[in-house]
């Protein structure tokens, strides 16, 4: 299988893995961009995102084409279900049943394995890493990314861009709990350019 690098290619605005995620689908100007196209990018994600740390051309040779697509139609469709509980109730009230059922169906499989690493110098660490088998197995760091969110206490934090046409959600880690955007430079600035404009164009 081939793999190709695609720099930049991901946002890492959401201050939350399982947010990052949802954030793999984008609005930019009226239509849904799918930022995961190909096993590949899922790959890549992971990678990204500090889930996975083994190389992605080895894992995609040892998972095959065949269990590469299915995580990444499994990748989709648990997105969808994401988006849909945050969607519906930022978290806040009820979680979606289907939710809850398939974040546990992935976290029912222990996939996590420590290693002592000791280096020549005297320094000892414990690793932690995910392991794949099966296409299924890369979804697992993101049910625990998810299930994190879910009982996080602070749930308000949990936003979505005040931009109507942005689909993108953040956490909002700033002391004043104000941020509205998902970044600035994305939305933030449009947003203010396009207030400008409608008071100037009220005063002309
Ligand atoms: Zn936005």
């Amino acid at each position: 299988m081939k793999v190709s690098t695609n720099p930049d290619k991901f946002l890492w605005l959401g201050n939350r893995v399982a947010l990052d995620f949802v954030n793999t689908e984008v609005h930019p100007e009226g239509r849904i961009e799918e930022l995961l196209q190909t096993p590949d990018d899922l790959l890549h994600w992971l990678t990204e995102a500090g889930l996975v740390k083994g190389k992605i051309a080895q894992i995609a040779t040892e998972l095959g084409d065949e269990e590469l697509e299915r995580a990444l139609k499994g990748a989709r469709d648990y997105r969808k279900q994401i988006r849909g509980g945050l969607a519906a109730t930022g978290f806040r009230k009820s979680i979606p049943d289907t939710l809850v059922v398939r974040t546990n169906h992935l976290l029912a499989v222990p996939t996590r394995v420590g290693r002592l690493i000791l280096d020549q110098r005297g320094g000892r660490k414990l690793a932690s890493e995910w392991e794949f088998t099966t296409g299924e197995d890369l979804l697992r760091p993101i049910a625990a990314a998810t299930a994190e969110l879910l009982v996080d206490r602070d749930a308000r934090r949990i936003r979505r861009c005040r931009n109507p046409d942005c689909i993108l959600y953040f956490y909002d880690v700033s002391k004043s709990n104000t941020r509205a955007w998902c970044s600035l430079d994305i939305c933030g600035n449009k947003s203010r350019a396009a207030d400008f404009r409608k008071r100037h164009s009220r005063k002309s």
